[in-house]
């Protein structure tokens, strides 16, 4: 491709998912992520950006290509669950369900808080030097801000779901800069920029000690939670804190603001069902619902209906051998309580992820008849996913997309 259309593809809003990479390789004074309020974070290339880094950031960017290969093909993998499965949720060593023994982090946490009870683990066990992560923006609580962890008390203070905007890999060159290995935690498009920025950047590889990510179904852009808060009469002026969940599983939307006790509004499934509608068009391309690239990636465990008593549990995924190694150490350890899960339990708790992973080869599909860029997946079957969904759904995902592409506008960049 010439420089201007790598330009072109990488500033074109309708595939960006946030994931800050591009403003980590070309730092953020040349790349700067900003909030668009319909669709979410967008990078900003600043004028005279030299070629060579335009190139680089095309290189990481996970939505022009991403390898879904790398953890399968590595001589380490060995595989703990048959190939359908493999096919349908990625590379598998082991699976659990469970949650921290911290009982602060697991009633705080989003389902079990097991993702941060690995990353205290690999601090305070296996001297990593700090986490990489999102949370509250304390000064601006609609928002998100990327951080490094280094105590527990900060782990907890980031702890739990954001369901807006964030973009974890603007932070990676504080990674690259720390003295020892760090923990990377992100959604699923964060750790296959990570991977694709760990491939291009050794320095960077070798700081990033292991990846950690979440079962996720993408995130609505800032306008989606003003618009909940709308709903519940929320002031923006005063707001002083946000949470989509947790306090309990699966937990309550709630706010608090100046001078006022804390209100708790929707429950969780009612939230992200009025959140989740706002939802870009790149996150209904993205496939990768699972964290497929991540050491260790956590869910919740729907197959279980909540009934309110429980404190909340995760389900917990190894994709690796470090990954493996680091759930038995949490384990060993006393950070976390977790026993072996079937793999039923994954089907069941994931319908809806599975569904869209099968969607996003017929969206795909649409996009070619249109003449419209697609990313370029190594290693990845998208099509035993479609083959396995209903007709109704195979035609939604195909002529759907054909008639919201025509409908939207899509065809043509905004
Ligand atoms: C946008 C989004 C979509 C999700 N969709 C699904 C889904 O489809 N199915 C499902 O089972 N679960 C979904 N989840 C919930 C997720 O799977 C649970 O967070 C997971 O079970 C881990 O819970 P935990 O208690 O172990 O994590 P915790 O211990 O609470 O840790 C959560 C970690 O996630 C990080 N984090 C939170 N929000 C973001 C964000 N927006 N971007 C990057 N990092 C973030 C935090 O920094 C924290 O380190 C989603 C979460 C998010 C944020
Ligand atoms: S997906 Fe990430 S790397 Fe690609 S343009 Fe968006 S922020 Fe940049």
């Amino acid at each position: 491709m010439s420089l201007q259309a790598d330009l072109k593809r990488i500033t074109d809003t309708r595939f960006c998912l946030s994931c800050g990479a591009c403003s980590y390789i070309c730092s953020p004074d040349k790349v700067a992520m900003v909030d668009i309020d319909h669709v979410g974070l967008r990078p900003q290339f600043s004028d005279g950006i030299a070629p060579a880094l335009i190139r680089e950031a095309c290189a990481v960017c996970p939505t022009i290509t991403s390898d879904y290969g790398q953890l399968k093909d590595r001589d380490d993998y060995v595989a703990s669950v048959d190939k359908k499965t493999e096919t349908n949720w990625g590379a598998i060593t082991g699976i659990w369900e469970g949650y921290a023994n911290d009982e602060e982090l697991r009633f705080k946490g989003s389902s079990g808080g097991a993702l941060t009870a690995i990353a205290q683990y690999c601090l305070e066990q296996l001297d990593y030097h700090a986490a990489l992560h999102t949370g509250e923006d304390p000064d601006d609580p609609i928002r998100n801000k990327t951080r490094l962890s280094h105590t527990r008390d900060e782990l907890l203070a980031a702890v739990g779901s954001r369901y807006s905007p964030a973009s974890v890999c603007d932070g990676l060159g504080g990674v690259e800069a720390a003295p020892k290995p760090c923990v990377v935690i992100g959604k699923p498009v964060e750790i296959a920029a990570t991977r694709n920025a760990m491939a291009l950047r050794p320095a960077l590889a070798e700081k990033v000690g292991v990846t950690l990510s979440f079962f996720c179904a993408e995130t609505p852009p800032t306008k989606a939670t003003r618009r909940l808060m709308a709903e519940h009469g929320v002031p923006e002026e005063g707001l002083e804190t946000l949470r989509y969940r947790g306090y309990g599983w699966p937990g309550y939307f709630t706010t608090r603001n100046a001078g006022e006790a804390p209100r708790q509004h929707w429950i969780y499934q009612r939230a992200w069902a009025y959140l989740q509608g706002f939802r870009p068009w790149s996150a209904h391309l993205w496939p990768d619902g699972a964290g497929e690239l991540a050491d260790i990636s956590c869910g919740d465990p729907w197959y279980e209906e909540p009934d309110g008593e429980n404190p909340g549990f995760s389900l917990i995924v190894a994709r690796t051998k470090l990954g493996k190694e680091i759930i038995e150490g949490a384990i060993a350890k006393g950070y976390l309580t977790a026993t072996p899960a079937e793999t039923w339990k994954l089907d069941k708790s994931q319908e809806g992820l599975l569904r869209k992973k099968g969607s996003v080869w017929g969206r795909r599909l649409a996009h070619r008849v249109m003449g419209m860029p697609n990313t370029r997946f190594k290693g990845l079957d998208l099509f035993t996913p479609w083959m396995a969904l209903s007709p109704k759904e195979k035609l939604a995902s195909t002529v759907g997309t054909l008639r919201r592409i025509l409908k939207r506008g899509l065809w043509k960049r905004a």
